[in-house]
């Protein structure tokens, strides 16, 4: 049996088939490219039981990733991530079968070591020996690091307001680090002379065909754990909305496999953005096929300030197809939303993964969310790479003074 069973990339857009076997960024029409697999001959070969035994980690279902020859594997020990019941915040929501899949607890603190393990991992395997990207922070750092161990050269620019840990990650890789006095679409700008001069692979989301791949794990992951029987909702904080297209193109893939009902309706998915930089729901609202360019974009939830996404038709697409929705959450509403999550639960989840709540809540109220459904809030990242998100006032003491009671 092969290790994967990629077969060829192909355009969205126009269905042209390009060869999986070369580098490849975009199709010749402007559109990311998506990864196909033999999922008829993978029918005959595979199945669930195939994973008991497997490694803890996304790699368990390399037969549904690009990557051909394991030692191209350049991982971390990323994926299979906790999914935890929450009754507590699920009862304060309304949502009693409330579920929390933490992605807090990956290497590099956030959900970007998904797409920077398999992405890098194939970037490899086609020989390359330089990236660029711009990033608003996570991005960056799970591609530097993952680029490190791979023995790749990272170029990375990022908004010189993108959380400092970021910076620190991306620096202490040895990557080539550039912040702009900008945004991330200033920083695209730059990334893409650059590439245009040549000599470099562009990593910029959605540029190239891979990541995507990874963060459809998640999709995976969350079938598996919950023992091939989907939930009804799935809230995902949407920046590029890759996670999104992943999740959604993962369902599908089972459903082809046969490891998932056909007959069943898959999750609705939610995309989730901050009032301050809204582009998907606007769109949604107005049942449009693609979104416009938000400016001004602005959010302390600094991973879903994107103000134009590449692949928003296919954002877009997933939500109408799987029935979703789009919706947006003030910053003040996250944020006393991350505080209750951390006193009810013990969780302390990123500021994209608060929104979450905040949405939830919101869905719950409106009758969106019935009664009785399972729902899923993907925690995107580690609450505490982004200490300065929380305020903070502590009584101090002086040596000898007693506690108030
Ligand atoms: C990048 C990022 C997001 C948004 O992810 P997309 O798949 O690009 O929409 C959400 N949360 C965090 C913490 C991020 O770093």
């Amino acid at each position: 049996m092969p290790h994967s069973y990629l077969s060829h990339l192909y355009c969205p857009k126009t269905h042209e088939h390009y060869d999986a076997g070369q580098i490849q960024q975009l199709s010749a029409v402007g559109s990311p490219l998506l990864v196909a697999y033999d999922l008829d001959a993978l029918k005959g070969d595979w199945r669930p039981a195939d994973l008991v035994g497997r490694e803890a980690s996304l790699w368990r279902y390399h037969e549904l990733l690009p990557v051909l020859d394991p030692n191209n594997v350049v991982s971390l020990g990323e994926g299979f991530t906790p999914l935890l019941r929450t009754p507590r915040i699920g009862r304060e929501l309304g949502v009693d079968d409330l579920w929390l899949k933490d992605e807090g607890i990956i290497p590099t603190g956030s959900f970007k070591a998904r797409g920077a393990a398999v992405g890098v991992s194939r970037a490899k395997e086609l020989g390359v020996r330089a990236l660029a990207m711009p990033t608003n922070g996570n991005a960056g750092a799970a591609w530097s690091l993952y680029a490190a161990r791979a023995g790749i050269e990272a170029t990375v620019v990022m908004p010189e307001d993108a959380p400092l840990i970021t910076r620190n990650e991306t620096a202490i890789s040895g990557a080539h680090l550039y912040l702009v006095n900008g945004l991330i679409s200033d920083a695209g700008k730059q990334v893409a002379q650059a590439v245009a001069e040549g000599g470099l692979y562009d990593a910029s989301t959605l540029k190239e065909p891979y990541r995507i791949e990874g963060k459809k794990t998640m999709g995976l992951e969350l079938a598996e754990q919950f023992g091939w029987r989907l939930p009804e909702v799935i809230l995902y904080p949407t920046g590029g909305g890759v996670g999104l297209i992943g999740i959604h193109k993962a369902f599908k893939e089972l459903r082809e496999l046969g490891w998932i009902p056909a007959d069943q309706p898959l999750p609705r998915l939610v995309a989730v953005q901050a009032s301050g930089c809204a582009p998907i729901v606007r769109a949604w609202e107005a049942r449009a096929a693609a979104s416009e360019f938000w400016a001004d974009s602005q959010t302390v939830a600094f991973g879903i300030n994107v103000p134009k996404a590449l692949g928003d038709f296919l954002v877009l697409e997933a939500l109408y197809e799987s029935e979703g929705y789009a919706i947006a959450v003030d910053d003040a509403e996250l944020l006393a939303e991350q505080r209750k999550v951390a006193e009810l639960e013990g969780a302390f989840v990123c500021p994209e993964g608060a929104a979450l709540y905040a949405a939830a809540r919101k869905l719950r109220e409106g009758g969106w969310i019935r009664p009785g459904e399972r729902v899923v809030i993907l925690n995107t990242g580690a609450g505490i790479k982004y200490p300065d998100t929380v305020e903070v006032d502590v009584p101090l003491l002086q040596p000898g003074d007693r506690l108030p009671r």
